[in-house]
């Protein structure tokens, strides 16, 4: 199996839920010491309530939820730092008012900083005077203002980039990464009881003579016609791959082998009727199977498609074959 995606969240919530526990248990500690028993007891009251969402995340993977909640906590807790402590408590309070961003959803992030920015404003005696009320006001809503758009810029970036992970440059249809997922999800699927799939692997038939006779732009045009003819032939919960190559998979949602036949029979005139190559038409031969109960991964229903294409191979091109049960 791979590795699982990284959680940078996670990571941030863990790092910064165990500092801010271990610090402010030590201040509790102090505080103790020094008989204030009452912000030792808020303090124990934050080390308890920080420690929940992070020990949940760590445990669930819901980092999501545990960031939020982490979010709030944190910013009520500056709060109340300011109410004790009086702007003593100001420096934490940048802090959060940067971590929000972090680890909690962006539109989070910001109602937890207005709520503290203007919430701070109301303290009475909190500030020196209107000036230093003034400037820690625009400070304050400046590093919210940077921290959401570098926050909306940072998610841009990770959406395009796992749009570019997902497909294939040449034809724009989802790449082999993409197609792994899908027939994991499809076996999960089939186990649960929810549908059937079928799997079609296709392969162009002579490909290399269009390369050697024509050349590798011509070879591309053709296998991105290819893919322009699949993607018209899908149906609404029908997907396609580019496997590889001049290799696409196909993924449908159906029934029986009846319907898997008439699918690959239905691709097979497709592209024999439309795809012309500079020295005229070009067929595929196609392999299919229908996934069975007993297979558990992907691997084994591919693999059963895959020897099928071959014996479409072996048989002449332009043709299909479903894999049976003798497989
Ligand atoms: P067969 O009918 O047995 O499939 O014969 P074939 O010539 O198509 O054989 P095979 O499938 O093994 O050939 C694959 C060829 O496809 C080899 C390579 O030159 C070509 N090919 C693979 N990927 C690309 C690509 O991205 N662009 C181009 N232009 N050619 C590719
Ligand atoms: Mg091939
Ligand atoms: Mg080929």
């Amino acid at each position: 199996m791979k590795p699982k995606h990284r959680d940078f969240r996670l990571d941030i919530i863990v790092l910064l839920g165990s500092i801010t526990a271990v610090t402010i248990a030590s201040f509790g500690v102090y505080r103790g010491w020094q008989g204030q028993w009452s912000q030792a007891g808020f303090d124990l009251a934050v080390v308890l309530a920080v420690s929940a969402p992070v020990v949940y995340a760590w445990r669930t993977g819901d980092s999501l939820r545990a960031g939020n909640v982490l979010a709030v906590l944190n910013s009520v807790a500056t709060f109340g730092a300011c109410l004790l402590l009086g702007h003593t408590a100001l420096t934490w309070t940048y802090l959060v008012l940067l971590t929000n961003f972090f680890i909690a959803h962006r539109w989070v992030a910001v109602a937890c900083n207005v709520l503290l920015i203007v919430g701070m404003q109301l303290i009475p005696g909190f500030f020196h005077d209107v000036v230093h009320a003034a400037s820690v006001f625009v400070s304050a809503g400046m590093i919210t203002a940077f921290s959401l758009i570098f926050a909306a810029r940072t998610q841009d970036d990770r959406a395009h980039l796992e749009r570019l992970a997902a497909v294939d440059a040449l034809t724009g249809v989802p790449n082999r990464r993409s197609m792994e997922r899908a027939l994991a999800d499809a076996v999960g699927r089939f186990q649960r009881g929810e549908r059937r799939f079928g799997l079609v692997v296709l392969d162009l038939d002579h490909f290399k003579d269009v390369n050697d006779q024509y050349g590798h732009a011509a070879g591309d045009a053709a296998i991105a016609d290819l893919a322009s003819i699949l993607r018209f032939e899908m149906r609404r919960n029908d997907q396609v791959f580019r496997f590889g190559g001049e290799e696409f998979v196909t993924l449908l949602e159906l029934d029986s082998t009846e319907d898997l036949e008439a699918a690959a029979e239905r691709l097979r005139k497709a592209v024999r009727g439309s795809l012309r190559g500079p020295g005229g038409r070009i067929t595929i031969s196609l392999g299919a199977a229908l996934l069975r109960e007993q297979e558990k991964t992907w691997h084994d229903w591919f693999s059963r498609a895959d020897a099928a294409l071959y014996r479409a191979k072996s048989a002449g091109r332009d043709s299909y074959v479903i894999a049976d049960d003798l497989f």
